[in-house]
Parts: structure tokens; sequence; C-alpha cells
């Protein structure tokens, strides 16, 4: 168990009144963490740090900016060890999903180092003899990242990397899921010399989050906010910004389909599908939810698909053995998990593998012949629990992936390219992929969804976008004429 610490204007701080929460580790109940359950006041703390810091990081230059992202980068993969520790005790992922989590998230440290120099902006033809008119992108103010603790370091990363390398102050909110392994991002942050307040660290207790989110955002200061969450709090967040006028990047919950068309190499979908569906036990917001096959090869595919699911280990990922499958998040998503199945069984659906889970070690799970009357069809599992549905033929199979709440990662495998481009083209969702899975992050890469996934977008130029002021400024080289 650790005893963990906030980060305010460059000091390590407990909270007001040295409140503290626990975070139990989802197989035995264990203590994983303990850490500070910061106030409102805590939280505004923040902001004037964030605020003060703002005046002199938001004139850096580039090339300093970048030289502390590349030092955080290196930080964050000398900790690797602690992160897959922290993350196996806080959230029961596998020492995989861990190694990959600082894989990727020092790549986007990496990538946001890089674009420091590519805040660029234009020269715009006037109609104004002689003015010289520009966009110009200027750092925005303090930005809010709350990040939940499923993909706990991306998602930690991702939500601070791009706005610092803009120029702004940042505080990260963490999860109370993964207070330890969120503070490790900001330790890494650190020891590679970001000046005191530019980089702010809080976590709360659960029952506090929507009082210490709306502190922050209510504060003047406060001119970005992006959140990374379920479409429930993200709607939260979406009315508490709008209640203060604060732009938002949400990206939310995820019911990814993959579609499986008749000319689809179907051992290609089988693995593309397999680690779509079960990478992280499901916890993915890019997940593959649905596989959505073409009744022509559903037989082969689904037969196929069982045997690797089947073949998959599963097991504490504290233990030596290497798993696939770890713990879930908690005790909720099991009972989620099993209220979809005996909703899905009741009404006709087909167990091909798996099945119901006593613990939080749960077996990848297929449901063959999920209709739309099953809650399945349409609910975000969020655990290893998949719904395949069979369709007659490309027509249905896209009207089906689009049937639903959610568009952010799809997926669709078929040898005849051109057909598979056009339908990806009519599948409503941010992010697609023909003949790859529906998981898939790149740091430099415009991530993000539409519908009940959210809005804006992370990764290079277009988190640039999101992240500073675009102002339009003049000057008139010339005498102006004025008409009176
Ligand atoms: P969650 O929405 O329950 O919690 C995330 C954060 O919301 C936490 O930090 C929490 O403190 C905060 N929060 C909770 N109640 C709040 C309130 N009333 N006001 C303000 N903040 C509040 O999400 P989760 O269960 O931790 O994460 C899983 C969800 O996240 C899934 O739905 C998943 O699909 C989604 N997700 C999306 C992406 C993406 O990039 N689109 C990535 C990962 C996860």
């Amino acid at each position: 168990m650790s005893d963990l610490s906030m980060l305010i204007n460059g000091l390590k701080v407990t909270a007001e009144k040295n409140a503290t929460f626990e975070r139990r580790n989802p197989l035995d109940g264990t203590v994983a963490t303990r850490a500070p359950a910061a106030s409102p006041a805590d939280a505004v703390m923040a902001v004037e740090a964030a605020a003060e810091a703002f005046k002199t990081w938001s004139e850096t230059g580039p090339s300093l900016r970048r030289a502390l992202l590349l030092k955080a980068a290196d930080q964050l993969e000398a900790r690797t060890p602690q992160f897959i520790e922290a993350v196996s005790a806080e959230t029961g992922a596998t020492g995989m999903w861990g190694g990959f989590n600082v894989f990727l998230a020092a790549g986007m440290l990496r990538e946001a180092a890089a674009l420091t120099t590519q805040i660029v902006g234009e020269v715009i033809p006037s109609d104004v003899p002689g003015s010289l008119a520009m966009g110009v992108r200027q750092p925005a103010g303090v930005v809010l990242g709350i990040a939940p603790w499923n993909a706990p370091v991306i998602l930690g990363v991702r939500a601070i990397a791009t706005p610092l390398a803009c120029g702004n102050t940042v505080i990260l909110k963490g999860s109370e899921n993964c207070p330890r392994t969120h503070q490790l991002i900001i330790e890494a942050l650190q020891e590679a010399g970001f000046p005191p307040g530019v980089v702010n660290y809080i976590t709360n207790a659960p029952a506090d989050a929507g009082a210490v989110v709306e502190a922050i955002v209510a504060h003047p200061a406060v001119r970005r906010v992006n959140f990374t969450g379920s479409t429930r709090v993200g709607r939260l967040i979406a009315m508490t910004c709008a209640k203060y006028l604060k732009p938002a990047v949400l990206e939310l919950g995820g019911k990814a389909p993959l579609l499986v068309l008749d000319d689809a190499d179907l051992d290609d979908a089988v693995n593309g599908a397999a680690f779509g569906c079960f990478a992280n036990s499901g916890q993915i917001c890019m997940s593959t939810e649905r596989l959505i096959v073409d009744e022509k090869v559903a037989d082969e595919f689904v037969k196929k698909f069982a045997t690797k699911a089947r073949a998959l280990p599963l097991g504490d990922p504290r233990k030596p053995e290497p798993v696939v499958l770890g713990s879930v998040i908690g005790m909720s998503t099991v009972e989620h998990c099993n209220a979809l199945i005996d909703d899905a069984l009741a009404k006709g659906a087909k167990l091909v593998c798996g099945g119901k889970a006593d613990s939080t070690l749960m077996p990848a799970t297929l449901l063959d012949h999920v209709t739309p009357a099953m809650r399945i069809y349409r609910e975000e599992t969020f655990g290893p629990v998949k719904a395949i549905v069979r369709v007659r033929n490309t027509e249905e199979a896209i009207a089906c992936a689009n049937d639903n709440e959610y568009g952010l990662s799809a997926a669709v495998f078929g040898r005849d390219v051109a057909r598979a481009m056009n339908v990806a083209r009519r599948i409503d969702s941010g992010i697609c992929h023909v003949n790859g899975p529906t998981v898939h992050d790149e740091a430099q890469m415009p991530f993000g969804g539409v519908k009940g996934s959210g809005f804006g977008r992370f990764g290079g130029r277009a988190g640039v976008h999101e992240f500073t002021e675009l102002r339009w400024v003049t000057v008139q080289t010339t005498p102006r004429q004025y008409p009176f």
C-alpha cells in the first residue's frame, strides 16, 4: 500500500484537513493506495498556482518545452516497473497492458514535443489596403484534464501532453480508481523539470468529484477542459462547461462494431476481433463490442473465433505467468455483464463460449444470434462479453453498425478493399479501420468520436487546434483610409 500526495505549485501537498480515500485491489480487496481527498478549496489552489505559472510558461519558446517533454518521456519509461505494479494493484490489469500503456504514453509525450514547433498560424488576404492580417495560435490558459482508469497511463498523459506543448499550464484530476498510477505520471514530469505550477495534480474521493470539478471549471483562469470517461459523466461535465462557457473536448464511451463482410479473410478477421474484443478484458473505449457478420460466413467465423477466445489465458495479473485477461475493475462490471448475458439468453441468444462470472476474473464470452431486442445489442459492456449479430448483406451490416448511440471506433474486414472502403465511409464513427482492429491508437492521429462518443479530437495538429486560441491579428502597414 502506498500513501500519496497531490502536486500544487511544485509542492507535494495533502488535502485540506488531511482527508484521504482508499483504492482497493479489485481481486482481493486489499488496500492498494491511500490518496488525498481534495476539497473544492484545494482544487482552487491548484488553479491559482497554474494561473500564476501561465504568465511565464506561455512565454517560453518551443525548444524549452520540447526538451522538457522529451525528458518526461524518458522519465516515464524509466518508471515502467512501478507503473506495471501500480496498474495491476489498482485496476487489476495485466503487466502486458501496463507496459503497453507506458510505451504509448511515452510516444505521446514525444509527439507533443514535436508539436511545439508545429503551432503555426497563417497570413490571410485582406481587402483593406496595407493590412497584414494573420491567424495566430496562442496558448489558451489553464487546462483541466480529467482521465479515467482503464488505459491509465495513456489517458492521463494524453489529458496534459498537448496542452503543455501549446504553452498552457495544466491540472490533472486523477481517477479515484488509480490515483497512484496517475501520480507516477506527475512524478515523471516533475523529475523532467517543469517549473512549479506548470503541472498540478489533484485527487478526490469519488463522492466529491462533481464539486471539485465544478470549482475548477468555474474559475476564470481555466480556459479548456478535457474529459475522458463515460457518456453519462461526459454529459454532466458538458453541462458544467456550458454553465461557465468553457470549451471542452469529450472522449466518451463506445460500442465499436467490427463488420465481417462475405469476402473477408476470416483468419485475419478473427485475429483482429480477438485483439479488439479482449485486450484489457474489453475495458477500452475502442473495444470491439459488436461483431456484425454476414450470414454467408457467420458459422465459419464464429467457430474459428470461439476456438481462439477459449484459449486466451485468464488469471491474477500479479502472478508471474503472463495472462491476456486479468481482473476487471470491480464487481459492478461483473454484475453488469452477467445481467446482459441473462437478458440475451432469455431472449434467444446462444452462448458460444465463456459465460457468467462470480469474481472479477471474467472469461472471454461470446453471444451469438444477438438481436435489437437484447440489451447487449445497444449497451456498452466494458468487459469481455461480446455480441455477434448476423446480417443478410452489406447494406444490413451498415444499418446495424449505425443503429447505436455511440460512434467512436469501427472496423470493416473484406478482401475487396474498394468495397470495404465504401462501407467504412458510411459508418458514423470518428475512427474506422479497414482490415484492422477497432483498438488502435497512435499519438499523431486525430482521435475522437461522434454522437454519444463525444466531440473534439486529441492527437497531432488536431490537438493543437483544441488547446490553443486562434486569434485574428492585423498590422496596418500603410495609412488607412476611413469613410469619415
Ligand atoms: P466515469 O465517467 O465513471 O469516470 C471518469 C471520471 O469522471 C472520474 O475522474 C470521476 O472523478 C469523474 N466524475 C464522476 N462523476 C463526476 C461528476 N458528477 N462530475 C464531474 N466529474 C465526475 O468513467 P470510467 O468508468 O472511469 O471510465 C470508463 C468509461 O470511459 C467507458 O464508458 C469508456 O468507454 C470511456 N472511455 C472513453 C475513452 C475515449 O477516448 N473516448 C477512453 C477511455 C475510456
